[in-house]
């Protein structure tokens, strides 16, 4: 959950969560539609999915307990170099370093060198003798993730109240180096189209709609467009911005009254769906349920 999320956000999604499947086998044995319901709101529901599909394989391979190297880990669904050392660190207590934004900024400010000049992997491999000196491996790499986010923080690093400071050589240098890579990440355009059906207030969803990173979810047809132009045989709804899983999204939204619908959508209420409808779909149903009003 807490990839890509804050930790306040997360924190009733995960007490929810944890009440409805307190165990690793309750969540093996739970389907797609309890977990994605679960995480309704929380977004990046691949993540969701993925979850369920480790549980599943920890519990039926490897007698629910984690592999403990990282070939193994990073075969399981959607876990990667970050999330395998993390959890090679935090459950089996290995000296190894989930290299996130903070601990590569703390490295780069002790270095005074760019992010982008430093070999991290190499470097923690080449230290890791003088890195763990302790026998709370875990404990270690969570302390250096916290002091990147509350010390050595992206802006204005707490440098007279480090405890670090006299081996750092941002702090005594004349020329630190700048470390403001702030990502800009570059908005696309899409056009929406909802067929509805006004009287019985439906609009049609497909799961075919080519759009990978909200893949397998309901969503009206949703097409990439180049350019602003109003579409024809359509009505023009509305624009607004959205952001979905680290992308930026500038949509026009458009809607046609037909009973018609194309191959492989189907009708959907405005109001109340059994099914798992994802918060951005939601937010187009709101947007379209004014039209009915
Ligand atoms: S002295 Fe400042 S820049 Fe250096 S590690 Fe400490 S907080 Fe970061």
């Amino acid at each position: 959950m807490l990839q890509q999320t804050q930790v306040k956000t997360v924190i009733p999604y995960f007490e929810v969560f944890l009440h409805n499947l307190p165990t690793l086998k309750s969540l093996s044995q739970s389907n797609e539609t309890k977990v994605l319901k679960l995480w309704e709101g929380l977004g990046y529901y691949r993540r969701a999915k993925n979850l369920l599909a480790t549980s599943k394989i920890l519990v039926n391979k490897f007698s629910s307990k984690l592999p403990k190297n990282l070939i193994d880990i990073k075969k399981l669904p959607g876990i990667g170099d970050y999330t395998g050392n993390a959890l090679l660190a935090f459950i089996h207590d290995y000296p190894t370093i989930a290299i996130d934004g903070n601990v590569k900024r703390v490295f780069s400010r002790i270095l005074n060198k760019n992010e982008n000049k430093i070999d991290f992997k190499k470097l923690i491999e080449n230290n890791k003798k003088n890195l763990f000196k302790t026998k709370r491996n875990s404990d270690f790499v969570e302390a250096l993730m916290e002091f990147g986010a509350l010390i050595c923080r992206p802006k204005e690093p707490k440098c007279y109240n480090c405890n670090i400071k006299n081996m750092c050589k941002y702090f005594k240098s004349d020329k630190k180096i700048k470390q403001d890579k702030t990502f800009k990440v570059k908005e696309k355009n899409y056009n929406i189209f909802c067929y509805i059906d006004k009287t019985k207030k439906k609009i049609a969803l497909t799961k075919k709609h080519n759009l990978g990173f909200l893949d397998k979810f309901y969503l009206p047809p949703i097409k990439e467009s180049r350019s602003n132009k109003k579409i024809k045989n359509w009505n023009f709804h509305s624009n607004f911005k959205n952001s979905i899983s680290n992308k930026k999204l500038n949509i026009n939204l458009y809607y046609k009254c037909s009973l018609k619908i194309p191959p492989q959508h189907k009708w959907f209420s405005l109001k109340k769906n059994n099914e798992f409808i994802p918060s951005f779909t939601k937010k187009i149903f709101k947007q379209i349920s004014r039209i009915n009003k």
